[in-house]
């Protein structure tokens, strides 16, 4: 059946069929379009043709012949078998062999007309002459006009057990030479001059089947070549005219302008027992603009751990409050929600303002309150929202467009402001947080202690009881963070209940609590205000530290089985530490033989301590798959393009995107491009599903 559509299913080409499609889908290929985007992950130059005179030993090479013999030997009662056969090509012979493969014989006979390729070594039971073993095999017949597996450069795919190599490439070669005439250019022409691009059906031809002419095998290779550059390009370009519809949708509601007589945050800002940083006092009035504006402020708040986002997210709902709306500070966890509402309450202990807690047990009807804070629970449960002006998400990381696009919906356009102590890196910003106003605190308050970090291994574990020692006996308090809760049957994991117990052991004169994500929450707030009040010297717990908590006094943060971490995990873990007066220690404490990408991990946290480095080294350790194409994040996935190797086609990509959208903000000039807007978007831009 000919193709009518990109959009058709692979299932009904030919060679492929209900079974194959399935295999197909497992490697993420359903339309026509999927395959088309479904490229090489490496190539092999197989293009040379030797004679069978002029062969060298230990070289790729293909050679043209007939086959003048072939012989099935089973040795030792069929047990093992070599089927063999020799191809002439006027010039020599040469042999080629397969072991345990008795099939073969049917495949083959006398002086049919085939290419092998393979790698040439000297018989080995001769001792003279030229075999192969297992070569790749392709018939010259009659109507063959091309040949995909030999005397070319030739594709590698992923394949997936029950779809070979060759099998794979045979169907794609077919879609591909099948579709070409339906590859219509979608890319404005201008665009495809500025940026030398090449033309898309040529670029989606030679990303698969490279003509040999022109085409530089490293430049396959490595993804550079301009068959790829120019399917990044669109992919990028066509991922940030997503983005900024979006962006461009939400600035063109009506929003909230936020203008009175300031009051309550002049009281705050004067009652702080502190000066807010030059760099807060910057973001604050980014933040106090966009408010007053009409637009709906859209904006990501970036700081390191530490650097003072909350006080900076307090002013910004007192703005709203003294205005007369209401303002809601959503977390990713209860016990962040918690430690949030008693911080923040102590900030506006002098202020007049009514501030809620609300988390997934909290009981309707609590009259209006002016500030809420919670967990999702804010946007699930039946929270009364009459006067929602602005809307903080701390952490942001743990949110993607959906959410965000939820909790705007629970007012009329509110201002939305998410932060993040994640701090992400340019190019990842451009993609995952382009649909945002940025702004970012780049100091942090005066008088941190840089916080010294040490990796040690289970063996060097005294110097850990003795730096607990010396420090608490000082008056400073430590925290001993547990990747789980219980043993799970593997030796190797030490659980923060039996770590509890050990330590209590060792160090019998201190005050030790324990806190993990399956107590009751009430308990766990006890626990924690002990921490936060002093009562406990040594606070051992899960992971449920890992965000936002804030303790100065504690000065040492010990992270066993470090290696278990992620990088950014690592580093808001030990923002917990570094924020007084004392001097602060991280350690990193290490258990058996450790994988390279945790190695590389830890060496990063012992030798940057800035946010930022640390969050582009994270990237490369983990590479940007890991980021996108989560179905909770609503972003699409990534699948030529790579925001690493090819950062610089993205700024461009992001000009012409913006440029393009200046002339033609709906494109309606270009229904091609806007119809592979909503393709990989799957309709979520609405500003282009309106025209
Ligand atoms: P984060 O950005 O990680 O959310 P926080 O808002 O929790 O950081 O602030 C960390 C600590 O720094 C808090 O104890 C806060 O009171 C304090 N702080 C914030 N701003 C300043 C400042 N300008 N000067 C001194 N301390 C500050
Ligand atoms: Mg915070």
């Amino acid at each position: 059946m000919p193709i009518g559509s990109l959009s058709d299913s692979v299932q009904y080409l030919k060679g492929v069929g209900p079974q194959r499609a399935k295999l197909l889908k497992k490697l993420g290929i359903t339309s026509v379009e999927d395959s088309l985007y479904y490229l090489p992950y490496r190539y092999e130059d197989r293009s040379s043709i030797k004679n069978i005179s002029r062969l060298a030993v230990n070289q790729r090479v293909s050679v043209r012949g007939r086959i003048a013999s072939l012989e099935l030997i089973n040795v030792r009662n069929r047990k093992f078998s070599i089927f063999e056969l020799t191809l002439t090509d006027g010039t020599g012979i040469v042999k080629a062999k397969w072991f345990n493969q008795p099939f073969m014989k049917k495949i083959f006979k006398r002086g049919q007309e085939l290419f092998l390729n393979g790698i040439v070594k000297i018989n080995k039971y001769h001792g003279v002459g030229y075999e192969m073993e297992s070569p790749e095999y392709e018939f010259i017949t009659d109507n063959a006009d091309s040949f995909i597996h030999t005397t070319r450069i030739v594709p590698f795919y992923r394949t997936t057990s029950g779809l070979g190599q060759k099998t794979l490439r045979t169907i794609m070669y077919a879609v591909l030479h099948e579709s070409l005439s339906i590859i219509h250019e979608f890319m404005p022409d201008d665009i495809l001059e500025r940026n030398a691009l090449v033309r898309l059906d040529k670029a989606v031809m030679n990303a698969h089947f490279p003509e040999t002419e022109g085409a530089g095998i490293e430049s396959l290779n490595s993804g550079r070549s301009e068959f790829h550059r120019r399917l990044a390009f669109d992919e990028l370009f066509i991922f940030q005219l997503g983005v900024a519809g979006i962006k461009r949708s939400i600035s063109e509601r009506r929003g909230i302008s936020f203008v009175s007589r300031p009051s309550l945050t002049t009281n705050l800002i004067d009652s702080l027992p502190f000066k807010l940083t030059a760099s807060q006092q910057k973001v604050m009035s980014d933040i106090f603009n966009d408010m007053e504006d009409s637009g709906p402020m859209n904006r990501l708040l970036q700081g390191d751990v530490g650097s003072g986002k909350t006080v900076v997210a307090v002013l910004a709902m007192l703005k709203a409050v003294e205005c007369g709306y209401q303002a809601v500070l959503m977390v990713p966890t209860e016990i962040l929600a918690q430690q949030h509402y008693f911080n923040i309450t102590c900030l506006l202990k002098d202020i007049n303002v009514n501030c809620m807690l609300v988390t997934s047990r909290t009981k309707e009807g609590n009259g209006s309150p002016d500030i809420l804070i919670g967990t999702h629970a804010l946007i699930q449960e039946g929270v009364a929202f009459d006067r929602l002006g602005l809307v903080v998400i701390d952490e942001q990381h743990r949110f993607g467009v959906r959410q965000r696009a939820l909790l705007r919906k629970k007012g009329r356009n509110p201002d939305v402001l998410v932060m993040t102590a994640t701090p992400i890196p340019r190019t990842l910003a451009m993609t995952l947080y382009g649909d945002l106003d940025h702004s970012r605190i780049n100091e942090l308050p005066p008088g941190r202690t840089p916080v010294e970090t040490h990796v040690i291994t289970e063996s060097e574990k005294q110097k850990l009881y003795d730096l607990i020692k010396r420090e608490v006996m000082s008056g400073g308090q430590v925290y001993v963070v547990y990747p789980l809760i219980e043993e799970d049957g593997n030796d190797a994991l030490h659980s923060a209940e039996l770590g509890c117990k050990a330590l209590k052991q060792q160090l019998p004169e201190f005050r030790i609590g324990l806190v993990h994500g399956k107590m009751k929450p009430e308990n766990r707030q006890e626990v924690m205000d002990d921490f936060n009040s002093g009562k406990i010297d040594i606070l051992v717990s899960t992971t449920v530290i890992e965000v936002g908590v804030d303790v100065p006094n504690a000065n040492v943060m010990i992270i066993v089985h470090a290696e278990r971490f992620g990088l950014s995990q690592l580093h808001q873990l030990r923002g917990r530490v570094g924020r007084g007066k004392r001097k602060s220690f991280c350690v990193l404490l290490v258990y058996g033989n450790i994988a390279e990408v945790a190695e590389k991990r830890l060496m990063a946290m012992e030798k940057i301590s800035d946010g930022f480095r640390i969050a582009e080294e994270d990237l490369m350790i983990r590479g940007p798959g890991d980021f996108f194409g989560t179905a909770q994040s609503g972003f699409p996935e990534l699948r030529v393009a790579d925001i690493i190797r090819d950062s610089h086609i993205l700024e461009i990509a992001k000009k012409e995107a913006s440029a393009l959208l200046d002339r033609d903000p709906l494109l309606e000039k270009c229904p091609g491009l806007r119809s592979r807007v909503n393709s990989m978007w799957k309709g979520r831009v609405e500003f282009y599903k309106t025209v």
